[in-house]
């Protein structure tokens, strides 16, 4: 028997449940989040949760801009404290090309209004002296990038959502969307079917295979991406903001008891595979070592995996899937979606709920790349 709800949003990361939040919050009514395992601990559970404002595109810089603003006030709006940061993101450049395109991108962000710096090596040396800084051009850093705990953003979100009379149906796997003439008719879950006239596509590296079951390719691939943390380490003083060592893809910042270290493996094929490969933690601390050295002494506490969802330009889809009325995705995020979470889940809310959102989400239509459209996001970790 069919069970008739108003909206399904398939998938409890950050994005579905702070789309549901805004969709409740704006008069939307008998939302259902359906969530496969338990909310927030896929992608955004297990991301490092960082946000910045040094990102290439524009459209990228004011989704920034909104997601710190409610990061910074989430204490106020929805009584969690998320561990808000402000510890800087300082992104390093071996090459010359990497030095031109950073500063080519400080100069988009500095007309917008953000605060960025752009560092001689001897300038990075003097504020991080444990950086070594042999082989670097340059760097840039923004003093208000920083990070917060993803979980619990999520679960503000969650809280306040089931407080609107959102619906979230944990272990309620969704199986297929059901299209009737071009139109959103329902979908067929775990529970049984689902009536309903909407749907919203939030299921992260695994809205792809959701959106082929209502006849729609997208070009979002799932990536294993891996995090260690190392045990209480003293020789750093801390804080210690973000650092990118942009032409490897290798970053660290502080975190408790002591650092966090990860990279960007791009060699390794796409993959739901989310196990730690020691010989991977191998290339890490060989990276580690060689820009910070005194890491030689740091110790591995542990270490996870989780999943990037990747389009080919690095920039997530937002908005309707038009060839089936009453579809809408926001996924794709390529590994910067904890931090986009706020912002789209307010400006597609407006979307679907007025048909317009006080921000242009026409650089993130999925149609962009089949109309040649494509906006490369140049700064992905
Ligand atoms: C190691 C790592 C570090 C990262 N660091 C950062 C960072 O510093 N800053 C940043 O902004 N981003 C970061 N990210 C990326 C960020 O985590 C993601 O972009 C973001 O969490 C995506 O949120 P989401 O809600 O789209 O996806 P998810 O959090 O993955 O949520 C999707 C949900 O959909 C559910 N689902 C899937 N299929 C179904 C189905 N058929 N039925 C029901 N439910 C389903 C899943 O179980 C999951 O809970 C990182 C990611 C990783 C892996």
């Amino acid at each position: 028997m069919k069970k008739p709800i108003g909206m399904a949003v398939i998938g409890a990361g950050i994005m579905g449940l702070s789309t549901a939040y805004h969709l409740a919050k704006r008069g939307n009514k008998d939302i259902t989040v359906f969530e496969k395992g338990l909310a927030a601990q896929a992608s955004t559970g297990l991301s490092v949760g960082g946000f910045r404002h040094q990102f290439s595109l524009p459209a990228n810089i004011i989704l920034a801009r909104e997601s710190i603003r409610v990061l910074k006030h989430f204490k106020e709006i929805f009584s969690f404290d998320i561990g808000f940061r402000q510890d800087g993101y300082l992104f390093l450049a071996q090459q010359e090309k990497t030095w031109t395109e950073l500063l080519t991108g400080i100069q988009t962000q500095r007309r917008m209004g953000v605060h960025v710096d752009d560092l001689t090596p001897g300038e990075i040396k003097k504020r991080w002296p444990y950086i070594n800084t042999g082989d670097i051009r340059g760097g840039t850093f923004g003093p208000s990038d920083g990070y917060a705990d993803p979980y619990k953003t999520a679960m503000g979100y969650y809280s306040h959502s089931l407080k609107m009379g959102v619906s979230i149906k944990e272990n309620t796997s969704v199986f297929k969307i059901l299209v009737a003439k071009n139109r959103i008719s329902g979908i067929e879950t775990s529970e049984g079917v689902f009536s309903c006239s909407r749907v919203l596509l939030t299921a992260g590296a695994w809205t792809a295979g959701l959106a082929r079951t209502a006849g729609i390719e997208l070009p979002i691939k799932p990536y294993r991406r891996q995090v260690f943390l190392t045990k209480t380490f003293g020789l750093i003083p801390k804080p210690v903001p973000m650092v990118i060592d942009t032409d490897i893809h290798f970053y660290f910042r502080g975190e408790e008891p002591g650092l966090l270290i990860g990279k960007s493996d791009l060699a390794e094929p796409s993959s739901f595979k989310t196990h730690v490969d020691r010989n991977f933690l191998e290339k890490v601390i060989e990276d580690a070592v060689h820009r910070v050295p005194i890491l030689c002494d740091a110790q591995i506490l542990r270490g996870w995996a989780g999943l990037y969802a990747v389009t080919p330009d690095n920039n997530p889809i937002i908005g309707p899937l038009t060839a089936v009325n009453g579809l809408y995705c926001a996924a794709g995020f390529s590994g910067h979606g904890f931090q986009q979470g706020p912002a789209v889940g307010r400006f597609l809310a407006e979307y679907i709920s007025e048909n317009a959102a006080s921000f242009d989400l026409n650089p993130f239509r999925y149609d962009r790349f089949s109309t040649g459209k494509e906006n490369r996001e140049k700064r992905v970790v």
